[in-house]
């Protein structure tokens, strides 16, 4: 047994009583007497046990059965430093677990809800997430975002219809960088100290990724000094499907062939089924506003697709000029913030970037959401997206 738990002197295997009826195995490690300890403050060696206190720490199962070790765990005199609490080898301080079902229940909480890992390892789920804050805290401190240059910058629902959490995301190695409580500005100046703290520098960032959101635009601008913005694509048709469904809404008071179409609008042709095709078809080639509108969001997205940033601009200002003059409100609205944010949507052409980059990301974003369910803090939520998509090197004890 003390061979298979891979203890060392001066700690050794004192007695093993196995309970088939409460189905959990318990083994006594004791040291020996008269042992002596390094000071686990300066290292000094060979420091007498001052006194001891019984602790209890659940290790991996003994096939079917819960095993625990138990130990009295000493506190030494140093000369230099005083009483002082040592470290045993086999777990972490302050933690009733062994560090190697901490490893366990890290990697299973890698690949599941939480509250499943915690069944399957037979423990109070509470007691699961304080294995993953520590371990995920710990590999934290270790990151290292010197290399960091491009950003996207997304906010998602932390829960729904609730508050929100802010990403930040390194968009050439697909991680979460941080993770913010809120949308506003000031979650921009807490990525930036972030970085800080993790061997980065604001001023390496040269590119940023977000929406229109003023207060992005102002977290950017105040706090990542030499970053460019490019405003996201995927936001910016957004914002024009939007205007889209508005006009179409109107519309179908008037128009009930209208009512209930509002997928076939926003979604991508190739992409629609052959009936509704068929029905896009039918419906876009008419006088409806709402045909009007769809034919500008077309023209929008053509944007995207033209060779260079020249022709980018030029089809954009024949775009603006067109949506200006066409007489559907919500697309002359839409229009005006485009071309107010121009330059951001353009700088595309250059920087290619997008949140859309980040997919991937947003799908184990989902995941973690769905694995912190029905947790009241966003704390729950950010160390599960540290966990699946922060990329951390967590050097779990093997
Ligand atoms: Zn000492």
């Amino acid at each position: 047994m003390q061979l298979a738990l891979g203890l060392v002197p001066p700690w050794q295997v004192k007695g093993c009583a196995f309970d088939a009826d409460r189905r959990r195995l318990d083994i006594e490690i004791d040291f020996a007497r008269g042992s002596r300890f390094p000071c686990p403050a300066c290292g000094k060696p060979d420091c007498p046990v001052h006194d001891t206190a019984r602790q209890e720490w659940r290790h991996l199962d003994f096939f079917q059965h819960q095993a625990f070790l138990h130990a009295r765990t000493p506190r030494i005199t140093c000369p230099d430093c005083g009483v002082r609490q040592i470290a045993v080898p086999w777990a972490r301080p302050g933690s009733g677990f062994t560090l190697l079902f901490e490893a366990l229940a890290m990697t299973l909480m890698t690949a599941m809800p939480v509250a499943a890992a915690a069944r399957l390892m037979g423990e109070h789920d509470t007691r699961m997430w304080r294995i993953l804050h520590h371990w995920v805290e710990k590999a934290r401190e270790r990151a290292d975002y010197a290399q960091v240059k491009r950003v996207a910058i997304d906010e998602t629902a932390a829960r729904r219809g609730h508050n929100y959490i802010t990403l930040f995301v390194d968009i050439d190695k697909r991680r979460v960088l941080y993770v913010a409580d809120g949308r506003d500005a000031g979650t921009v100046a807490q990525f930036a100290d972030d970085l800080e703290a993790h061997n980065g520098d604001a001023s390496r960032i040269k590119q940023v990724c977000i929406d229109m959101s003023g207060a992005f635009i102002k977290g950017v601008t105040d706090n990542l000094t030499e970053a460019e913005i490019t405003f996201d694509k995927f936001h910016a048709v957004k914002l024009v499907n939007d205007a889209l469904d508005k006009v179409r809404r109107a519309e179908a008071k008037t128009r009930p062939e209208l009512k209930r179409s509002r997928y076939i609008w926003l979604k991508n042709e190739p992409n629609l089924p052959p009936d509704q095709a068929a029905q896009l078809g039918s419906l876009a080639s008419t006088n409806l506003k709402t045909a009007r509108a769809y034919r500008l969001r077309l023209a929008f997205q053509e944007v995207y697709t033209m060779p260079s940033r020249a022709w980018g601009e030029l089809h954009f200002d024949r775009w603006f000029s067109w949506a200006r003059r066409c007489c559907l409100e919500p697309m002359k609205q839409v229009a005006l913030t485009l071309d107010r944010h121009r330059d951001g949507i353009l700088r595309w052409f250059d920087s290619t970037i997008a949140n859309g980059l980040i997919e991937g990301i947003n799908s184990l974003v989902q995941a973690a959401k769905a694995k912190a369910r029905g947790y009241r803090s966003t704390r729950t939520l950010k160390a599960i997206t540290y966990l699946l998509a922060g990329k951390l090197d967590l050097r779990l004890p093997t």
